[in-house]
């Protein structure tokens, strides 16, 4: 499965919304997580991205696979995002910060 992560927090670009052809996104005040049970593992939504916040779960760091029980948690408490959202308020500046 594809596992959203940190740079994702703050910014939520929703790009990846766009992309998925199985509607797996869900979304808080933060951030988008991905439902595991739905991700067929095409691999659009990764360079979708723009601050880079998609990985394959296999691919993920150490310190970054934590992750992936955030997403599985996190999707089964918010909904479903299935259109795209303003990106949040200083998330251009966030992601100049991350040097994206
Ligand atoms: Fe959706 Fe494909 Fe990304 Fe999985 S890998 S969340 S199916 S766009």
């Amino acid at each position: 499965t594809y596992v959203v992560t940190d740079n994702c927090r703050g910014c939520r670009y929703t790009e990846c919304v766009t992309v998925c052809p199985v509607e797996c996104f869900h979304v808080d005040d933060a951030m988008t997580y991905i439902d595991p049970e739905n991700c067929i593992d095409c691999g659009g939504c990764a360079p979708a991205c723009p601050v880079g916040a998609i990985e394959p779960d296999y691919r993920l760091a150490a310190d970054k696979k934590y992750w992936i029980d955030v997403n599985r948690k996190r999707a089964t408490e918010t909904p479903v995002i299935s259109a795209r959202l303003p990106a949040l308020p200083g998330a251009d500046e966030r992601r100049r910060a991350l040097g994206r």
